[in-house]
């Protein structure tokens, strides 16, 4: 629901170049085996051109890759040729999209890397509905847990295989929105050039005029109503976050989130919280970290990745004048 600056993450990825450049030369060598293969003559050219993007020489850093330097090779590679048959790797009977796929290793970057390199770029909730993380634990033979991230190709890897392990195509996402997404394309970019995006959401939730009230005098959380807002899409055949990933009816089931922030508005009027700021003054509390522990979560746009549920509570909050 917000982006995140590109150099930010530039930054992260040359912290990691020796991983990601162990990643290329893995990737090359699996891709040339597969031209063991036989191939038609348009799956073998196509062949060809993926491997000559992860040669060290090639002019683009594919793993690294922008999101301009993607669509550029998007339209320079094009989408998979279709499966029209498949070729014997031993007794498996495979497509060309699962050999490169395989060769590219994303499935298990997913439980070594992907979990280290957004924790380190600060992501840790799904960006697209912001209710869940994206994390899922499983338990391993020796009775321990593997976390495995989730993440969703902004260009769908069934359509680009290529893409399935550049950076700046890995969108953390919950497993519910990446099912839901599929290889739907919305016109949401998580990774931009510009500074202002990286503060405000062009999203947001709104409280209904009259459901402060309406709860009030009957205490009933059915009551209380809200809207979540969209930007106006440049194409207008854009596929919405509503449509797409259900937003309002995942947080329709969060109203007693409201119903609380609607209570704290009542008790911390003005003069109680201003009270409680100069008897607990000794804790020293920056005024960003005294809102976040009076709502119970984060209370700034650029902050939303860090918390399920952030951008629903602080919206709510501000509209209640709590924060
Ligand atoms: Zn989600």
């Amino acid at each position: 629901m917000i982006a995140i600056h590109q150099n930010k993450v530039k930054v992260v990825q040359s912290s990691f170049s020796s991983e990601i450049e162990n990643q290329r030369e893995k990737a090359l060598k699996k891709l040339k085996d597969i031209t063991k293969n036989q191939f038609n003559r348009v799956e073998k050219d196509y062949l060809i051109s993926v491997i000559n993007l992860f040669e060290e020489s090639s002019p683009v850093k594919i793993i690294e890759a922008t999101p301009n330097e993607i669509i550029t090779q998007i339209a320079n590679i094009g989408i998979i040729p279709p499966n029209s048959r498949f070729y014997k790797n031993g007794r498996a009977k495979k497509t060309l999209k699962s050999f490169i796929l395989e060769a590219l290793n994303y499935t298990s970057l997913r439980s070594s890397f992907y979990p280290n390199y957004f924790r380190k770029i600060g992501v840790k909730t799904c960006v697209y509905c912001n209710s869940s993380l994206t994390i899922t634990a499983k338990k391993t033979s020796n009775n321990g847990y593997s976390a495995k991230f989730d993440v969703d190709h902004y260009h769908s890897k069934d359509k680009y295989p290529f893409l399935s392990i550049s950076l700046f195509n890995l969108y953390p996402a919950c497993a519910s929105c990446n099912r839901a997404k599929k290889n739907d394309e919305i016109e949401f970019e998580l990774y931009t050039e510009l500074g202002a995006k990286t503060l405000k959401s062009e999203y947001k939730f709104k409280l209904h005029p009259y459901s402060k009230a309406k709860y009030l005098t009957t205490k009933d959380s059915k009551n209380i109503e809200f809207t979540f807002e969209e930007p106006i899409y440049a194409n207008p055949n854009a596929k919405t976050f509503k449509d797409v990933f259900h937003i309002e009816g995942i947080y329709q089931t969060q109203n007693d989130l409201i119903e609380e922030l609607i209570i704290k508005s009542q008790i911390y009027n003005k003069s109680y919280l201003k009270a409680l700021k100069s008897n607990f003054s000794k804790l020293s509390l920056h005024p960003e970290l005294f809102k976040r522990t009076l709502i119970g979560n984060y209370v700034e746009d650029k902050n939303i990745h860090k918390r399920p549920m952030s951008k629903l509570v602080m919206d709510i909050a501000k509209d209640l004048d709590l924060i």
